[in-house]
């Protein structure tokens, strides 16, 4: 007991100190870009527009759109340089609230957060140049879009994520603000009208989907499938035990140790790996039974969009599907030195990839773009840190649980939550949008 306490005392510190190196961090950023900006105003940029160089960034999300940014404030200021972001979404999609807005109707607008200039202010007018269109492959010193046309570029950053087989909770599938508002909007509409949902997987996704859905359905019978012998199993015990418990609380039924057979879903039952059947008029499996069932939601797996890459340089794709980095986030290729990648794609080793850790690869990515388009070797370093991997997770309407975990400690936060939208306004501040009006040139 007196050990366990002496661990998370440890942990708690250590958490306190990697707070402080991440604001040292941000501050280090922002000096930086001052100085950029005090010292190079006074540069002439080139009068031939063919002279000028393209820093192309595939994907506008919590990777690629931060990456674009510092790019934005940090490229040499002389007009050599431009950053070209292609993303296909008119907004950015804010994955975090996709499983709360499943359930909850009248916030949807709230997950599609616009593109703006503004969010490159820090930046010389017009160093961005924005294109809402689809990289469909990627060569040696060009990508090719869906329309035909091609980029060139001096430097690329991929940054492409992850998908989903079957949308939501996890992703949308769709393109457009008004189609993903449509989709969540079906999603609402499948689980209210069932009276026996079954969800597949107990991962976080599933878990907030699950408790979302019977706090606000109690009289629904909602049905948590999971193939592993935990909720949250590649979490701490303490989290799994707060995720579980909270389950149960609801009553929420949880099957562990089976996985869901989503071919054999009737409209009545669902057939487990067992043999057993489960009542079911609301499943979530493959994309094909979707559209012939009522309803269907499954939480499993996300895999990472590194077909583009695969095509390109086959031997860089880990057994995983992600596209294997050096320290340097540098495609681990020596033909393409000047290619790097950041975010979800990334194989870079961590246990739970989220926004924070996309967040923190895009600057180290940026940087050395930085660094290698003013001569110099890229030489800022990405290696996972625990304090990166803490997840805030909804069990219900109104709570959550925050958790650090080190591999051999964990401290869980408990919180009441009174905002149904996730405080969803601040994730739009932070990417200079005003919430919630749709106002971004970009995204029109
Ligand atoms: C349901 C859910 C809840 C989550 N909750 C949290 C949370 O609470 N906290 C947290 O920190 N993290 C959370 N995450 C994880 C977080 O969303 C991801 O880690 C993060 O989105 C990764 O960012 P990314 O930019 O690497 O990839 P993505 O967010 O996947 O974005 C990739 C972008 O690339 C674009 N793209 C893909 N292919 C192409 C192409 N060929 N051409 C051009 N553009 C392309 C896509 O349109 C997309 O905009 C959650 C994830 C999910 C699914």
């Amino acid at each position: 007991m007196a050990l366990e306490r002496v661990k998370k005392a440890i942990l708690f510190t250590r958490l306190v100190a990697y707070g402080f190196r991440v604001s040292v961090s941000i501050l280090r950023r922002a000096v930086s870009v001052k100085f950029a900006a005090l010292t190079t105003r006074t540069l002439t940029p080139p009068t031939d527009h063919s002279e000028v160089k393209n820093v192309v960034v595939v994907g506008a999300a919590f990777a690629g759109y931060f990456a674009a940014r510092i790019l934005a404030a940090s490229l040499p200021r002389d007009g050599r340089y431009r950053v070209v972001v292609i993303e296909p979404n008119t907004h950015f999609n804010f994955t975090w609230v996709l499983p709360r807005f499943s359930v909850v109707g009248g916030h949807e607008h709230k997950a599609f957060i616009p593109y703006t200039p503004a969010f490159f202010a820090q930046g010389p007018k017009d160093v961005v140049r924005w294109v809402r269109d689809r990289v469909t492959s990627v060569r040696k010193g060009s990508v090719v879009l869906r329309s035909g046309d091609e980029i060139p570029y001096e430097f690329l950053i991929i940054a492409t994520g992850s998908t989903v087989a079957n949308g939501l909770p996890s992703r949308l599938g769709v393109e457009t603000r008004e189609e993903g508002m449509g989709v969540l909007k079906a999603m609402q509409a499948r689980i209210k009208a069932a009276n026996r949902v079954v969800i597949a997987g107990g991962g976080a996704a599933g878990v907030e989907l699950a408790t979302d859905a019977k706090n606000q359905y109690p009289d629904k019978s909602v049905t948590l499938v999971h193939s592993r012998q935990a909720v949250m199993h590649r979490f701490g015990p303490g989290l799994q035990k707060d995720a579980m418990d909270a389950l149960q609380r609801l009553g929420v039924d949880v099957i562990l140790g089976e996985r869901v057979d989503s071919g054999s879903a009737d409209g009545k039952f669902i057939a487990l790996g067992s043999g057993r059947k489960v009542e079911c008029d609301c499943f979530v499996g493959r994309v094909a039974d979707i559209q012939m069932l009522a309803g269907q939601i499954n939480c499993t797996g996300q895999r990472p969009a590194s077909r583009l890459i695969a095509e390109l340089a086959p031997d860089a794709i880990a057994p995983s599907g992600h596209i294997r980095v050096k320290p340097t986030l540098q495609i681990d290729d020596e033909s393409l030195p000047n290619v790097f990648v950041c975010g979800d794609v990334a194989d870079t080793k961590d246990t739970n990839p989220n926004s924070r850790i996309a967040g923190r690869q895009a600057e180290i990515a940026a940087d050395n773009v930085v660094l290698a388009a003013t001569g110099k070797e890229p030489s800022y370093t990405y290696s996972p840190g625990w304090g990166d991997g803490v997840i805030k997770l909804t069990l219900g309407l109104d709570r959550s649980t925050t958790h650090f975990w080190d591999g051999e400690s964990e401290l869980l936060f408990s919180h009441q939550e009174a905002d149904l939208a996730l405080m969803c306004g601040r994730a739009w501040a932070g990417v200079s949008a005003k919430p919630f009006e749709d106002t971004g040139m970009y995204s029109s």
